[in-house]
């Protein structure tokens, strides 16, 4: 969406409130990106003002959010909700002449009197959505070697995790654990 901004550096108001949805590339099958996986049952809804106070323009965005992503572990979907907000100065390109390309990224900036919100909108989903998704904290996954849910039940394979005796680290480990034991108790 791009909000007309012209009535606000006219000076004819002070505060300009919008609200709209989302429109997303879908990247739930390029694995690259990390919306891979992420479903949103309706658009992301983006609502804020920017707002001019003698001069100095701020715009304020939330970004509200309904999704479905694949648990990291176990791959089961897990349903949530997010608010994320961003608030930025608002500019025009002649206010940012001169200034270093990495700063400019800190500006929402006006084009011909109109300001696009969907890139920073999108840039904030992105920047805050979660690189993991997990059913819960304590989730066990999926068995490496047979696949079965471990949430749900047992397997009979035979992984490193089932007896740790087996791995040569934690054989030394055990060992300087008990030095250091032997040690205390001296
Ligand atoms: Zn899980
Ligand atoms: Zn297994």
């Amino acid at each position: 969406m791009k909000l007309d901004l012209r009535a606000l550096l006219a000076g004819e108001c002070r505060t300009l409130p919008f609200h709209f949805a989302l429109d997303l590339p879908d990247e739930s099958n390029d694995p690259g990106s990390i919306l891979y996986g992420v479903r949103f049952p309706s658009p992301p809804e983006a609502s804020g003002e920017v707002v001019n106070s003698a001069g100095y323009m701020r715009l304020r965005l939330d970004l509200s959010l309904d999704f479905v992503a694949p648990c990291a572990r176990c791959l089961a979907d897990v349903a949530g909700t997010y608010r994320f907000t961003l608030e930025k100065t608002v500019a025009t390109p002649e206010m940012l002449d001169g200034l270093d390309e990495d700063k400019v990224d800190d500006f929402a900036v006006v084009e011909d009197g109109f300001l696009d919100l969907d890139e920073p909108a999108y840039a904030l989903l992105l920047s805050e959505f979660p690189s993991r998704v997990l059913c819960r904290e304590d989730c066990r996954g999926l068995c490496p070697i047979c696949g079965t849910d471990l949430n749900e039940g047992s397997c009979s394979c035979k992984t490193s995790e089932t007896d740790p005796r087996l791995s040569p680290l934690a054989a030394v480990l055990e060992r300087l654990r008990e030095e250091e034991k032997a040690k205390t108790e001296k």
